[in-house]
């Protein structure tokens, strides 16, 4: 097994609360690591809205997704958090009073005291596109993220979709491509003009393909893909040469492995007390999104209020020795240390 990274709180999910919960827990000297599926933090701030307005943080007259996804790393900073994303954790297990290990599909290990569960409407998952047979490629030749761009080194690539994702890879990976074919079912896209225009030009200069229409079928053998059959509007159907595949087809949001936790759930979501945000499970908490109670909203301020007494409740757990004495930030020295600012 790899050697367990042992922290003090493992916060799930690195959306708006769980963002927050790490500055609540390091007021309190709790040590946090963070996990996250997708490849970025900020949740569905940053996934679903990164540029429209919220209208309803207190004293925040308007903030757009992005901007209050960065004020709160901002202001998490002087914690050092440490960051784990494009890993999603799979399983959680009690092995202590309370001691937790969580594994991540990566294979990553975690011993932590206590665990927040801030994962929102659940893990982000990509939409797998309607290709028959997929499934046998994907993770050899077919990868719904790109995680080290060396994989598709002298590649020839095929980049399918017509978003952010799809236009920014293929500008991003023509250069160290063998050759890149962009496959979308319109011949307009949703991405940001400046990336299209970019990725038209390289078209106009013979330095990759764009097809319009659609992938049909794969071709390989044993995971390694050898091409695919396009088929274009007008009907004409070719099959083009690729060693790996990038289809950017939306992300969707599944509860995913929380079910299996051996929390109490209630409609899908993981019930918790008001007092502590406590699940069923001792020492693991809920916040945000994830959790339910009566009464409750899914606002990002209800999530950050959950997360101030949340890391009360834990600091009994990582502390057990220390009474937890009520503190305010503009009039505590030792808090404002803590934040660097005394
Ligand atoms: P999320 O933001 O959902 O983040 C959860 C994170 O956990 C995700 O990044 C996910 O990938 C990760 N995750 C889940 N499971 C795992 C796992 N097993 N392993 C690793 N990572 C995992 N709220 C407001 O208060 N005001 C508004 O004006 C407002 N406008 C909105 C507009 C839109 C279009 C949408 C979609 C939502 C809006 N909301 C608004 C709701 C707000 O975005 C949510 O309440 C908030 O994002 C919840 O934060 P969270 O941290 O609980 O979860």
């Amino acid at each position: 097994m790899t050697e367990p990274i042992k922290t003090d709180a493992l916060v799930i999910g690195a959306g708006p609360c769980g963002l927050f919960a790490v500055f609540e827990l390091g007021l309190l000297d709790i040590k946090t690591h963070l996990v996250d599926v997708l490849d970025k933090v900020g949740g569905q701030c940053a996934e679903l809205y990164p540029e429209k307005p919220i209208y309803d943080i207190p004293a925040v007259p308007r903030v757009t997704g992005q901007e209050l996804v960065d004020a709160l790393m901002v202001q998490i900073a002087p914690f050092g958090p440490t960051f784990h994303l494009g890993e999603m954790v799979t399983t959680i297990e009690r092995i202590g009073d309370p001691l937790f290990r969580c594994t991540t599909d990566r294979g990553t290990v975690f011993e932590a005291k206590v665990v927040i569960v801030a994962a929102g409407g659940g893990s982000f998952q990509p939409k797998r596109p309607p290709i028959k047979g997929i499934e046998a490629y994907e993770d050899s030749s077919v990868f719904y993220a790109v995680r080290k761009m060396e994989t598709f080194r002298d590649k020839r690539l095929m980049i399918v979709g017509g978003g952010d994702s799809a236009l920014d890879w293929t500008v991003n990976l023509q250069p160290i491509a063998h050759r890149v074919t962009l496959v979308h079912r319109r011949d307009e896209f949703r991405a940001a003009p400046d990336t299209v225009n970019k990725m038209r030009s390289l078209v106009a200069r013979g330095d990759m393909d764009l097809v319009i229409g659609q992938v049909m079928s794969l071709e390989g053998e044993g995971g390694a893909l050898s091409a695919a059959v396009v088929r274009t509007n007008d009907g004409v159907t070719s099959t083009i040469p690729c060693e790996a595949m990038l289809p950017f087809f939306g992300l969707t949001m599944k509860l995913g492995p929380i079910a299996d936790w051996g929390v109490a759930l209630q409609d899908g979501l993981v019930a918790v007390d008001t007092e502590k945000f406590e699940t069923s499970v001792p020492g693991l908490f809920a916040i945000g999104d994830i959790n339910t109670y009566p009464g409750k909203l899914k606002l990002i301020l209800s999530g950050f209020h959950e997360g101030a007494l949340m890391a009360q409740a834990a600091s009994r757990y990582v502390f057990p020795e220390k009474r937890v004495v009520f503190q305010y930030t503009t009039s505590s020295t030792s808090l404002q240390k803590k934040l660097g600012v005394a």
